[in-house]
């Protein structure tokens, strides 16, 4: 089990058709949203702040790691949610990336939202601004599975 914090260590990314909707949802959730430590790639972090006014920590732009960089703190538990507004309808360059954070975002059962219902439905909820226990699956067997 896994104490995620009241204040929690969010990430946000939005293709570039997604842009528009995640911005305008993070302006109007911006109560919410600002109360945790706000990350986000490149591109979507430097928009974050100019529309919100507050501090977002950017990674790189997506198609130059940025996707791997949040992957790799979600696996070291320092991301606790993703707000991920991937576009459904074109290919990208980095798209074998983008399958990977959402794979590592599974592996880590953090909370993911991947369009704006979905995000909706996170945002309300009584533990996004509380203190939650959470369940990390048993690894354990799999870790081992070469030990005598
Ligand atoms: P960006 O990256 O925020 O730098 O545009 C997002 C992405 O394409 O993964």
């Amino acid at each position: 089990m896994l104490i995620i914090p009241e204040k929690k260590s969010i990430a946000l990314v939005a293709h570039d058709n997604k842009k528009k909707d995640l911005l305008e949802w993070a302006l109007y959730n911006k109560g919410s949203l600002c109360a945790h430590h706000l990350f986000a790639t490149g591109t979507t972090g430097s928009l974050l702040q100019e529309t919100l006014g507050v501090p977002v920590h950017c990674f790189n732009s997506g198609p130059f790691g940025g996707d791997q960089q949040i992957g790799a703190d979600i696996s070291e538990g320092k991301i606790h949610a993703l707000i991920f507004f991937w576009d459904p309808l074109n290919q990208l360059p980095h798209d074998p990336d983008i399958k990977a954070l959402l794979r590592l975002a599974a592996v880590w059962n953090i909370p993911v939202a991947c369009n704006r219902a979905t995000a909706d439905f996170l945002i309300s909820s009584p533990l996004f601004s509380q203190e939650y226990k959470k369940l990390l699956p048993d690894y354990g067997p799999y870790l081992n599975r070469f030990k005598k």
